[in-house]
């Protein structure tokens, strides 16, 4: 069976029009002779405008009914696509995550899809239907409702791909591929014909929402052949897959994440075991700790800064200062008005002079750098936030220009 399964974002089905070209594309697709599982996410802004509704209620409404209520976006969405596609003169049917059988965990808003069963769809495209599902949603084992977290239309998607073994899973958003840096941010950023599963998984962990890192992690997993393709025009779009020819560039992309707070411990009691105690204390409430730096002062005492997703800052302190007494620090200090701009490619690995030629552009930039961290495949520095696009553009223009 050949079969084709194209997601289309926000925008892309954003009115009647978009809804339209989308179900063309889609029944075009269908008459080539695939069989085609669409999925969709909510139109344009909704998902955003039912989290102010819900804010409109309670300043901290229930998880469980969180995800009922942002569920519904996408489900808008696919009725009117299965009545765009019927209009087209072929038969179309909309399931829910529920109706599609995605089976994930009980994470309320940023769930784990755990299973794909595909039974049902798969009898649908038997019967010669064309099966829209909605995106970023699925069911516990307790059958509540629950989102995958944001931009986790994607992973829908690629995980309908793994399941059915689909020979490509298509995404079809706002751009027309997958560029070496937002191009809302760098001007002459450029499209990449091609990227790898790894390359493409750090650039989206570290801040390309082109793709949700979830969706590339599971297509890396399963093999699945992924497109970014513009749902406007007809260009060629890029592809992600194992390994991409393009070696002469050691540098792949830059990105930016605005999203990143500190939290600095002065005076901790060198070998102590304190350091232990804060990160597991972080653990316990499921904190993400991403870059760690300690100094040791003359006085003999320790300094720890980490940074940690801007969401999760107040958790943090809430169970840091809690717990003051215990971890011994002599103050807390925090900083919201960060960001993370990072270099990434595969290449980088072989070519010890990227980390210096970085820091040399932002040094050149009159950007002050507070924290590093490096991998074989990325080099991410942690700016003030109002440095970010300067940062990102300086270090497009050094590496990829
Ligand atoms: P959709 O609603 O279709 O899922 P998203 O807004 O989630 O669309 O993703 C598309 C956006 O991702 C683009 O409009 C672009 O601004 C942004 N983006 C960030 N980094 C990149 C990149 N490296 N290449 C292309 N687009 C990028
Ligand atoms: N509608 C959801 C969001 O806005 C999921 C998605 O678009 O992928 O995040
Ligand atoms: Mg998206």
């Amino acid at each position: 069976m050949n079969l084709i399964v194209m997601k289309f974002g926000g925008s892309s089905v954003a009115n009647a029009a978009r809804l339209e070209r989308a179900a063309e594309r889609i029944v075009s697709a269908y008459h080539s002779g695939a069989c085609v599982v669409a999925v969709v996410s909510a139109q344009g802004d909704t998902t955003d405008e039912l989290i102010k509704k819900a804010g409109e209620i309670s300043p901290r409404p229930p998880k469980r009914e969180m995800d009922v209520l942002l569920s519904a976006g996408e489900q808008i969405s696919m009725s009117l696509l299965a009545m765009a596609i019927e209009k087209e003169g072929v038969a179309a049917i909309s399931l829910t995550g529920w109706q599609a059988e995605i089976f994930t965990d009980g994470t309320y808003g940023n769930a784990r899809i755990q299973r794909v069963i595909g039974e049902r769809i798969t009898r649908e495209l038997d019967d010669k239907k064309i099966v829209i599902v909605a995106g970023f949603q699925g069911i516990d084992k307790r059958d509540n409702i629950t989102t995958l977290g944001r931009g986790g239309s994607d992973t829908t998607a690629v995980s309908i791909a793994a399941a059915l073994r689909a020979n490509i899973c298509e995404i079809y958003t706002d751009v027309d591929g997958i560029y070496t840096a937002d191009p809302r941010i760098v001007e002459n950023a450029y499209k990449l014909p091609e990227i790898s599963y790894d390359e493409m998984l750090e650039l989206a962990s570290l801040g390309a929402n082109v793709l949700h890192n979830r969706s590339v992690e599971m297509a890396m997993k399963y093999g699945v052949p992924l497109a970014v393709r513009s749902s406007f025009n007809e260009s060629e779009g890029t592809i992600v897959k194992e390994v991409s020819k393009v070696e002469k560039m050691y540098v792949r992309g830059v990105t930016r994440d605005n999203d990143a707070a500190r939290v600095t411990l002065f005076g901790l009691e060198r070998g102590s075991g304190k350091i232990f105690d804060v990160f597991e204390l972080l653990a316990r409430k499921e904190i993400n700790v991403d870059i760690i730096l300690m100094a040791n002062n003359a006085d003999g005492s320790t300094d720890l800064s980490f940074t940690v997703a801007e969401s999760q800052l107040g958790t943090s302190l809430d169970i840091l200062e809690k717990n003051a007494d215990f971890i011994g620090a002599k103050r807390i200090e925090s900083d919201e008005n960060l960001a993370k701009v990072s270099v990434v490619g595969a290449g980088m690995a072989s070519n010890p002079g990227v980390a210096a030629m970085a820091f040399g552009a932002m040094s050149d930039a009159g950007i002050d750098i507070s924290m590093i961290s490096t991998s074989e495949i990325k080099i991410s520095m942690i700016v003030a936030e109002k440095d970010a696009e300067r940062g990102v553009n300086a270090l497009h223009e050094k590496f990829l220009r």
